[in-house]
């Protein structure tokens, strides 16, 4: 009966860290989720943004091509009425006005260079970023198709662990349940340790010997006076006690 005990209360811990893995699989899918899709927002904003720039960059384009045809007409026109300058002071005024349309298209035609490189630059930029969304995009589809699908079969698995969590639990006397449930709350992984040589494998300190005495009848569930946790004679249990203790 004694063995038994100490077997389902191994095995109960064995359950509960694999309820613990799956649970966490189950919290943790959906914000894998949010995360993507935040990301995937994020450079939809910087590439609408990328867009906002190019067609306010076209914009400024078109404006300067505009003032820079209107001023090069005139410029033509000015050229065609010097020869009708009725004086020199005259001749020299128009002179000196198409110098000035002229420096000043000279500046727009750098300006419009410069322009140029920079719509090139963000024309660049918009297409990586389209290239990020799409592979996000992709990524986030097959995360949508296929999460619903890994939910489920995580909660399959978490039922059926809950249900062998219950078989085993009605095995183990109620005190000794509520005690593992205590300790399983309160500590750290693992609840149920086994002894050997004397010391206690959860905290690694010498357990007194009477407490070792009592452990190797086998007659009752014993505390490992300094860590709490449940423990066992090794010997009682050996195929699981090493393997346990690496866990
Ligand atoms: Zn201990």
């Amino acid at each position: 009966m004694y063995q038994k005990q100490i077997e389902q209360l191994v095995i109960l811990q064995q359950i509960d860290a694999e309820i613990t893995d799956i649970r966490k699989d189950l919290e943790g899918a959906p914000k894998e989720l949010q995360t993507l899709e935040q990301q995937y927002k994020d450079v939809q904003e910087r590439r609408d943004q990328t867009a906002g720039k190019i067609e306010n960059l076209r914009s400024q384009q078109s404006h300067l091509g505009q003032d820079i045809e209107d001023d090069s007409s005139r410029i033509k026109k000015s050229k065609n009425k010097l020869m009708m300058a009725s004086n020199t002071r005259e001749y020299h005024a128009m002179m000196r006005e198409m110098d000035n349309m002229e420096k000043v298209n000279r500046l727009r035609e750098e300006e419009n260079a410069a322009l140029m490189d920079e719509l090139k630059r963000q024309q660049e930029l918009l297409t990586s970023e389209d290239e990020e969304l799409s592979t996000l995009g992709t990524r986030l589809d097959e995360m949508r198709k296929t999460l619903d699908k890994r939910m489920a079969e995580a909660q399959k698995l978490l039922d059926g662990l809950m249900k062998r969590r219950k078989a085993a639990g009605e095995i183990i006397p109620k005190p000794i349940l509520s005690r593992y449930e205590f300790i399983r709350a309160r500590l750290r992984h693992p609840v149920i340790v086994s002894v050997g040589e004397g010391v206690c494998s959860g905290c690694h300190i010498l357990i007194p010997p009477q407490t070792f005495n009592d452990l190797q009848k086998g007659k009752q569930i014993h505390s490992c006076p300094n860590c709490q946790r449940l423990i066992f004679w090794s010997e009682h249990l050996p195929s699981t006690a090493t393997e346990r203790e690496e866990a």
